[in-house]
């Protein structure tokens, strides 16, 4: 590797690690250790909560949409709370739904409650 090429490498480690460390939904710093900025996390806390309590009011598995009798989760996230769920999602998951938010903060709007598809069921 030339003298150039090595610069060039660690620009570009540099901007990877800065941009890493901005939040997923605007360019705010985020908070050490997660995804997003302080706001975002907040409001994608909401939306894991709103989401849930739908769910759970139409009785619908709370990990997924499969109908559920009785309980919050269907057959197969009853299970799985002790084997592959708890290794990725989960972990995500509490990234977020462990922040506490503070009390300072006030409450988003509906609109402003992000419902990211894909990222958290
Ligand atoms: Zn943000
Ligand atoms: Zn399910």
């Amino acid at each position: 590797m030339t003298l150039e090429e090595k610069r060039a490498y660690e620009r570009l480690r540099y901007k990877r690690r800065k941009e890493s460390s901005l939040c997923q939904r605007c360019n705010n710093p985020v908070v050490p250790g997660r995804a997003y900025c302080e706001k975002h996390l907040i409001y994608q806390k909401k939306s894991v909560q709103k989401r849930r309590d739908k769910r759970k009011k139409n009785g619908l598995c709370v990990e997924c949409d499969m109908p559920v009798s009785g309980g919050i989760r269907c057959a197969k996230h009853a299970l799985s709370d002790n084997n592959w769920h708890k290794k990725c999602r989960k972990k995500r998951l509490n990234a977020v739904v462990d922040f506490k938010i503070p009390p300072e903060f006030k409450e988003p709007n509906e609109d402003e409650i992000i419902f990211s598809k894909g990222y958290i069921a």
